[in-house]
């Protein structure tokens, strides 16, 4: 048995976070990975050749740059553990098959220019929508990296004021109507629609129309972040900022019970039969689904809520490709964004490919986002070189009955004739590829779900204080003291957020801990 006073279940960039605001408190950590590295879904790795560094999950760190984790710096992992970030002009464009494309740019001015290409009154709308954005930002902002005000009362403020019930209608529109309120042309609607995609859910899904200005408030205000080495340079800093306060993170820890004495969590059994005791507290990544097989008499509302937390039809797969050089695009225009999505023809046939999952079929076309981040960073990279990274839709439960293990290699190729549409050189270029499915996707982290990479999905009643469901939705689990959570599947939602301050902002307050002393710049 070896102690410590906080124990954390995953080494996913949530966990880490928290462990280390409660390191930096004086708090003896540990963290157990049961993969043999660290991250999560925040982890660069050699998966083709040697020197080719991918971005296995997320690529750019959005959400995170408003955190103040990050903009005080409050863990020094910018000015003391070298993490560092690009923010390049375009954070996102739209390919579409006939060559043409719209591309954003932070200057919402620019991005204006573009859309004018296909409707003046469209450029100006996007105007109105920018400026709308940006009054929202600073609000939305606020709420995004404390724990979640309960849904009545947030309700309940917004209803005070005109402003506040501007907002709440288009917390409960769909995409699609913000969509149609602004914009005339179907490329313009397609391309921002994608954004809701992104969120894996359709433009026609209710209460996702916030997400649009929460998006567009976020590309022009902060840009996306492309981290200097790769996704993973973030988990190395947090990692190096634990061990720096004394902590510890282990690799290969498979922890497989979270043990309870006298109602309280008090430490962790490894599927190895290792117990490490935990003082103060236990943090886990452990999906709502899980919950119970974790953590022993489990209130039965609070298991039963948490199991029939809903997972997206949108299961995601990626092919991550090292290129010999740069991948030329049939269109004539430059691209050179962070996120680069390559667009059916029309806007229905997007939404289309929304209703095919929610059927459990294959989407009639791939929609295929991608990533080139060693356009920007080349140290990724050997000299000359490129990867790659391209994501697409699939439902996880296959409709032709076929594995995903058996399926996958043809699943890919598919996607990669669908990326020949848009480019010249692929074959000339591509040296060699590594492809996740849904069940891959779910094997390198558990919350990952279903290749759901939100781990719940992303629908107003699994939203807010009600992430994932009401009684877990401030990162406590009722009937187990000092058992917290953190994860993908807790408020804000999935995404490289830094959520896990929220959940170190709980735990403080349960354990005597003046958070305002971790605010200060370390
Ligand atoms: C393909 C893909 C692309 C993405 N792209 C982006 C993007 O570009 N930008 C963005 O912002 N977000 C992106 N995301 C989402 C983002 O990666 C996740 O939301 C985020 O990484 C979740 O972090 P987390 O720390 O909450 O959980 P995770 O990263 O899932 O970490 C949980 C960790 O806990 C470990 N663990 C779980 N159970 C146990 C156990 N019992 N014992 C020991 N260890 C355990 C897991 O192995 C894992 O390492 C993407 C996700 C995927 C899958």
């Amino acid at each position: 048995m070896t102690d410590y006073d906080i124990v954390t279940v995953g080494s996913g960039h949530n966990g880490l976070v928290a462990a280390a605001y409660l390191a930096k408190a004086g708090k003896r950590v540990l963290v157990l990975e049961r993969n043999a590295w660290f991250g999560g879904g925040v982890v660069s790795r050699e998966l083709t050749r040697p020197g080719f560094r991918h971005d296995q999950h997320s690529m750019t760190h959005i959400f995170i740059q408003a955190n103040p984790l990050l903009q005080r710096d409050e863990l020094g992992l910018k000015g003391r553990f070298g993490l560092r970030y690009l923010f390049p002009d375009s954070p996102m464009m739209s390919v579409f098959e006939d060559g043409s494309t719209l591309t954003m740019y932070r200057d919402p001015k620019r991005t204006a220019a573009e859309i004018a290409k296909w409707s003046t009154r469209d450029a100006a709308a996007f105007l109105r929508m920018s400026a709308q954005a940006a009054a929202w930002l600073p609000m939305l902002v606020a709420t995004l990296y404390t724990p979640p005000m309960p849904l009545g009362a947030s309700s309940a403020l917004m209803d005070q004021s005109r402003e506040g019930r501007e907002l709440w209608r288009t917390i409960q529109m769909s995409c699609h109507d913000v969509l149609a309120s602004y914009f005339e042309h179907d490329r313009v609607r397609a391309h921002f629609a994608r954004v809701a995609g992104e969120n894996l859910v359709s433009a026609d899904e209710k209460a996702t129309g916030i997400g649009v200005f929460v998006f567009l408030g976020f590309l022009e205000a902060y840009g996306f972040g492309v981290p200097v080495g790769g996704s993973g340079r973030l988990t190395d800093a947090l990692v190096q900022c634990i061990e720096s306060y004394g902590g510890a993170v282990m690799a290969g820890q498979d922890v497989t019970e979270v043990t309870i004495t006298n109602g309280r969590a008090a430490g962790v059994v490894t599927a190895a039969g290792q117990k490490f005791a935990a003082r103060d507290a236990v943090i886990g990544a452990i999906h709502p689904h899980t919950l119970s097989a974790m953590v022993a008499g489990l209130d039965p509302e609070v298991r039963k809520a948490a199991e029939a937390t809903q997972i997206t039809e949108a299961a995601c797969v990626t092919v991550h490709a090292a290129l010999d050089g740069p991948l030329q695009f049939r269109t004539p225009d430059p691209v050179q964004s962070v996120m680069i999505e390559l667009m059916p023809a029309t806007y229905r046939e997007m939404r289309e490919c929304f209703d095919n999952l929610r059927y459990g079929e294959f989407m009639r076309t791939h929609l295929l986002g991608m990533g080139m981040l060693s356009m920007f960073d080349a140290t990724r990279v050997p000299p000359g070189k490129g990867v790659a990274h391209i994501w697409d839709y699939a439902p996880y439960r296959r409709p032709d009955g076929c594995s995903w293990d058996e399926g996958k290699a043809a699943y890919a190729a598919s996607m990669l004739e669908r990326l020949r549409h848009y480019t010249t050189n692929l074959d000339d270029v591509l040296l060699d590829f590594h492809c996740d499915s849904p069940l891959d996707m779910e094997r390198t982290s558990p919350s990952f779900r279903r290749g759901d990479l939100h781990g719940i999905a992303t629908t107003s009643y699994q939203s807010g204080s009600h992430r994932p469901t009401p009684e877990l939705g401030q990162y406590r689990v009722p009937g187990v003291e000092r058992m917290y959570l953190v994860g993908p599947f807790q408020y804000p939602g999935g995404g490289v957020f830094g959520a896990g301050r929220a959940t170190a902002q709980v735990m403080s307050d349960d354990l005597n801990i003046d958070f305002s002393k971790l605010e200060q710049p370390a």
